[in-house]
């Protein structure tokens, strides 16, 4: 495993921000990854997981310490009865992955269709869309630890999933680097179309195949999401804000028609759970309330056609997209009270 210098960060993220990587490392099994770490241990490093940087905002100053880019490969499906466990190694990409299971006709992946970077870091945020967490699948996750190198399985339970948040973003369990996830399928399908947008789509047509499901969260995804290929970003820049039962009343006291869906406490991993949890739209708020929708301040704006997603139109800075995504922050508190937080990791 070669260990390089000074590699720019801003190409390994979607956000395309960002300096340099002061030590650079690609780990492709445990083997590389213990070397990492005695590396990093014996320079005093901090280490940074870097998957495919497509939830990541990196300082312009770049990452004094060592990324270490995941890349463990291959991928396995298990016979379970009813079910099929398909065990893929954390650098695998995961939109091709979830491709995979739906050629092989297993269902659980397809709502899930269409997000970017690896099957490492779907844990880590609990990812999610168009109704479907991706904990609702997971069998268990493997890990090593970065402190003593310790190698660990946690089965679903243990991950402390909630909304976009896991034991992996936790103090404790920050130092584990994913290396493998299992991942449990159906062979009988039943469609999840409940989430509008899928609904709306299959109103003429009942019982779509797994094909056509994938087929339809692509188009919907490629209408609310910018073309990476065009500019720079990482989706959803922010977590749709919980609010308690009262605040949401008062809200909507005020806009009646402001959206608002109730969470089951068992979706929260880090608030306290006797508080009746209402999830608002921050999109609804950021259109309606804040009138920011399209807002654009030199090379940094919200998108237009989904304003929770933070686009880099150019060349801007770390420091543009903080100062934009601060003045957006500002404008919602002043607005509602709501104090909303990033969904991207800012390092
Ligand atoms: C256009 C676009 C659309 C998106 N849509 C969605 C969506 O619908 N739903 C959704 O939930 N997200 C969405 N995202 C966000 C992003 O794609 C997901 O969070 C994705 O899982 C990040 O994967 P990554 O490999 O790029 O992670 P990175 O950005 O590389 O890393 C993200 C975090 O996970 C950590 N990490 C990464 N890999 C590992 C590992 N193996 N072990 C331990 N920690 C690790 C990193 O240290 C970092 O803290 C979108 C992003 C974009 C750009």
């Amino acid at each position: 495993m070669e260990i390089k210098e000074n590699i720019s960060l801003r190409d390994l993220t979607t956000l395309k921000v960002g300096g340099e990587a002061r030590y650079f490392c690609l780990v492709k099994n445990v083997k590389d990854l213990s070397q990492a770490r005695e590396f990093a241990e014996s320079k005093k490093l901090s280490i940074l997981i870097l998957g495919g940087g497509s939830n990541i905002l990196i300082p312009d100053e770049g990452f004094f310490g060592l990324v270490i880019k995941i890349d463990f490969k291959g991928i396995e499906f298990v016979d379970k009865d009813e079910s099929v466990r398909v065990i893929s190694g954390a650098g695998e990409n995961w939109d091709s992955l979830v491709e995979a299971t739906i050629q092989k006709g297993f269902s659980g992946l397809e709502n899930l269709s269409g997000i970017p970077g690896t099957v490492g870091a779907t844990p880590v945020q609990n990812v999610g869309a168009y109704g479907v967490e991706v904990k609702n699948v997971i069998n268990w996750v493997e890990t090593f630890n970065l402190d003593n190198g310790e190698v660990k399985k946690f089965y679903n339970q243990d991950c402390q999933f909630g909304y976009r948040d896991s034991f992996f973003k936790t103090e404790d369990g920050k130092n584990l680097v994913i290396t493998k996830v299992s991942y449990l399928l159906e062979r009988n399908y039943q469609p999840k179309l409940a989430y509008k947008d899928l609904a709306v789509y299959f109103s003429d047509s009942k019982d779509p195949s797994l094909g056509e499901v994938r087929k339809a969260v692509l188009k919907i995804r490629a209408d609310k999401f910018p073309d990476l290929k065009k500019v720079g970003t990482a989706g959803s820049f922010f977590k749709n804000p919980i609010v308690s039962q009262d605040k949401f009343n008062k809200l909507r006291k005020k806009y009646p028609d402001i959206p608002g869906f109730p969470v089951a406490s068992s979706d929260f991993s880090s608030i306290n759970h006797k508080l009746p949890t209402i999830k608002l739209s921050l999109a609804w708020i950021l259109d309606k309330i804040c009138g920011l929708k399209g807002k654009r301040d030199g090379q940094v704006g919200l998108f237009e056609n989904q304003p929770l997603v933070l686009v880099n139109f150019g060349n801007a800075t770390t420091d543009e997209v903080k100062g934009f995504s601060n003045s957006v922050k500002e404008k919602v508190f002043a607005q509602t009270g709501i104090k909303i937080d990033e969904e991207v990791r800012v390092i």
